[in-house]
């Protein structure tokens, strides 16, 4: 451990050092028991009461010398609000995280990409670095791609289909809070949606829709639906793998864990929250975030990336 005790690093997000972030990193991967049992979780209870108590807007999350550049309100209806802040190179990380993803999806040169969601959502802001400040390449920009976003409010259903009609992205990620009324929308209409995309992919904030909400979906607009599992507190996107319908997560990006497994109320299958590492956000890391996600680790192996780690929701 070079000397450092994780534990001692990690009582406050406060004391963190590169240093100790990468004792960590080398503790989760050699022993992934240990780090499970000795480093203290990170909540967003925790994170609003951080802020409150400090003022600290980023909650007291900051190595010794952070580097600020671009500073994101996070989508999270609390009592306050809650930011993060990144800096050029993890903004290059986050859209690396994101270029996986669209990879995975199938998207690839030449392709329109729609995106009918917020332009706090990660999945817009990485898209393209004509959107933020300070992202050297975005997810369309390294596969070469052409990104078109509409803001992610269900009143915008009519613009959403006008962008599908008019431009015809190979894919269109929407919110899964835009799902139905985007649905509506586009059944006005006389020509159906696989006419105009090939694919949609819906997303939310620290959520996936369950596999029946997508079904139903899916049969009503005759185009396959994957989910992104996205938890913006913890900066963390995975994709839904077209190959093992499995969310997909890159280790070399974040360490996941889950837990507590217990039967989902749901669906009756046995599931965790998911607790998400972050290895890329050094200015104010995220380490253990406790998600509002269910989920379930699964052995790696997929056909399509064999080395991934795989995640079922
Ligand atoms: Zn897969």
């Amino acid at each position: 451990m070079d000397g450092v005790d994780p534990m001692s690093q990690s009582k406050s997000t406060s004391h963190f050092t590169l240093r100790s972030l990468r004792a960590l990193r080398a503790k989760a991967m050699r022993r992934p028991e240990d780090f499970a049992a000795t480093v203290p979780v990170t909540t967003l209870e925790g994170l609003l009461s951080a802020k409150i108590k400090s003022g600290d807007p980023y909650s007291s999350r900051r190595t010794k010398k952070p580097s600020r550049k671009v500073a994101l309100q996070l989508e999270y209806d609390m009592e306050t609000a809650l930011y993060i802040a990144l800096a050029s190179n993890e903004l290059s990380r986050y859209a690396e995280a994101l270029r996986c993803c669209w990879a995975l999806l199938g998207i690839a040169k030449g392709d329109w990409v729609g995106i009918f969601d917020y332009g706090t959502s990660p999945v817009s802001y990485l898209a393209s670095s004509t959107f933020t400040p300070y992202l050297q390449r975005g997810a369309a920009d390294i596969l070469g791609c052409l990104p078109i976003c509409n803001d992610g409010a269900a009143n915008l259903s009519r613009r959403a289909v006008d962008i599908v009609k008019f431009v015809r992205p190979r894919v269109l990620f929407l919110r899964t809070d835009c799902l139905h009324p985007f649905t509506t929308e586009i059944n006005r209409g006389s020509v159906p949606l696989y006419s105009y995309v090939d694919t949609l992919v819906a997303v939310e904030n620290e959520g996936v829709p369950s596999r029946a909400e997508r079904d139903t979906y899916q049969a009503n607009l005759g185009v396959p639906i994957y989910r992104l599992m996205r938890a913006d507190a913890a900066m963390f996107l995975a994709p839904e793998c077209r190959r093992c319908s499995l969310f997909h997560v890159w280790s070399y990006l974040y360490h996941v864990e889950t837990p507590e497994q217990r039967a989902d109320q749901e669906t009756g299958r046995q599931a965790s929250r998911l607790v998400i590492t972050n290895w890329f956000a050094t200015s104010r890391p995220t380490i253990r975030y406790v998600s509002q996600i269910n989920a379930v680790l699964q052995p790696a192996g997929c056909p399509a990336e064999a080395r991934d780690l795989t995640i079922s929701a």
